[in-house]
């Protein structure tokens, strides 16, 4: 096997749909750059999840690719039901009723899927359809109705989202039936969930422990896209694996101008935290339909590229766009020429000031001194890669945080780890039988043909290796 690094760093989540689950098709996509498969379990049945799983194993293997398999969970999302004829047109200024009655809906009558709506509102709301595309206020709340006037018009589709932004509505984010997605997950030996909807570390602490009664480790990553989140970032960060800023309902559930900000707080806090977080929602949207994006599009991978995301991630383009593979190649794209030109717009830099700001607090890991002095080598060597085994990802994630140009190539014995490792950028993980000696690493790295003689490397080790504790030595090495 020869060791292929792609031209972009930046990893790619691309969501897997009718659209792109034909084996021909995810091969493109593979080939194309998608390092993690997202499983959206807001739709379809765990058959269908199932053959996804399978199909996608097969053909990495195949072509001697590591992907990851993130299975996001829908948590408590609240949905209008069936809608006569599968749509409905809200004019403005018209009157409908919601009600939490079980019916299909039809023009000024509208069904919800939550009991509770008529408590949760009150006269004066505001209720958001469709991400926010369709408005309703509330004139009257009733005990099983909510009337309202439409603000915002349009077609409204059947089981299409409700938000009620700032509303507590008293429901976990982690459901019953969420709960057995993660059983299915784990059943199927999955590398990560994605919680949506996350208030605090609670829910996370939710999964895991949930998780560790299977006795199979798995990831959770946080998905933000609530205002509690943003709130409570801090304590999710320490956690959670890894965040997803949700912008499709971040977008509704904070005012939408305040969004692009929020980003970019969130993706510092993750990156100071050491932890991959990946941007979501409308990245490329207009390649739903259309071969090429828009202007606007290609500035907001690029921008994320910068904010210092890990990873970018496709939904409705790949799952139902017309060009799933042609998607991913183009987010490659920008990504790879927005990494090479970031030079001292990279994120990176606030991130290494902080993390050495931070340095000197009590109970700083010794992973962090030695992720400075691994960017401090990269800058006045000339180094071909990082080589960081590693148990937990801990190190290489670390080092990820600031965006340098070089790889860090990441080997571990763990398959799991090894896929997680693949939503952190500028990370290529390697996974091997044995880690605890640099001969191996090196005779692995010859092998491959990645390195030659005369070439420098830098490793990153806990020594002594037979002694389970922290990555504390910095090696720098060339090849005779
Ligand atoms: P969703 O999550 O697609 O599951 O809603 C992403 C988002 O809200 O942006
Ligand atoms: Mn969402």
């Amino acid at each position: 096997m020869s060791m292929r690094l792609p031209l972009n760093r930046t990893k790619i989540v691309a969501t897997i749909g009718p659209a792109s689950r034909a084996p021909a098709t995810l091969r493109k996509m593979l080939r194309a750059g998608m390092n993690v498969a997202r499983l959206n379990f807001s739709h379809g049945d765990l058959e269908t999840h199932r053959g996804d799983i399978r199909a996608i194993r097969a053909l990495a293997g195949e072509l001697g690719l590591t992907v990851a398999i993130l299975a996001d969970l829908p948590g408590p999302k609240i949905r209008i039901g069936a809608l006569e004829g599968g749509s409905l047109l809200l004019k403005k200024g018209e009157r409908v009723i919601m009600t939490t009655r079980d019916m299909t809906g039809r023009p000024g009558l509208i069904p919800v899927q939550f009991k509770a709506l008529p408590q949760t509102v009150s006269k004066g709301g505001v209720i958001y359809l469709n991400d926010g595309f369709i408005q309703l206020k509330v004139m009257e709340v009733k005990d099983q109705e909510v009337a309202c006037r439409v603000i915002i018009g349009g077609q409204l589709l059947s089981h299409k989202g409700l938000n009620l932004p700032g509303a507590h509505i008293g429901v976990d984010a982690v459901t019953a039936r969420d709960l057995e997605f993660v059983r299915f997950a784990l059943s199927e030996g999955i590398d990560a969930v994605s919680i949506s909807f996350v208030q605090g570390a609670h829910d996370i602490e939710k999964v895991r422990s949930f998780v560790r009664k299977s006795g199979r480790p798995m990831h959770v990553v946080a998905k933000i896209e609530r205002r509690e989140a943003i709130r409570n970032i801090d304590a999710i960060l320490e956690a959670a694996d890894g965040i997803m800023i949700a912008r499709g309902d971040l977008g509704v559930e904070i005012p939408i101008e305040q969004v692009p900000m929020v980003q970019k707080q969130l993706i510092f806090k993750a990156n100071l935290a050491g932890k991959p977080a990946i941007t979501a929602t409308q990245m490329l949207e207009s390649m739903t339909g259309n071969i090429r994006p828009t202007r606007a599009e290609v500035t907001d991978v690029a921008n994320a590229v910068l904010d210092g995301t890990d990873a970018l991630m496709l939904s409705e383009e790949t799952a139902i766009g017309a060009y799933p593979a042609e998607t991913i190649a183009m987010m490659a794209r920008i990504a790879r020429v927005t990494e090479s030109g970031r030079g001292s717009l990279a994120a990176g830099d606030q991130v290494r000031e902080a993390v050495r700001a931070s340095i000197s607090r009590p109970g700083a890991a010794s992973e962090d001194v030695i992720s400075l002095d691994v960017l401090e080598a990269l800058k006045t060597l000339k180094v071909r890669f990082v080589l960081a085994p590693t148990i937990s990802g801990g190190t290489p994630r670390r080092i990820a945080r600031y965006k340098a140009d070089t790889w860090t190539l990441a080997f571990t014995t763990s398959e799991r780890i090894r896929n997680f490792l693949n939503l952190s950028s500028g990370v290529y993980p390697v996974l091997l039988p044995a880690i605890d000696c640099d001969d191996e690493l090196i005779a692995f790295l010859k092998r491959t043909a990645a390195l030659k003689t005369g070439d420098m490397v830098l490793i990153t080790r806990r020594l002594p290796a037979e002694k389970v504790g922290k990555v504390n030595t910095l090696k720098i090495l060339t090849l005779d």
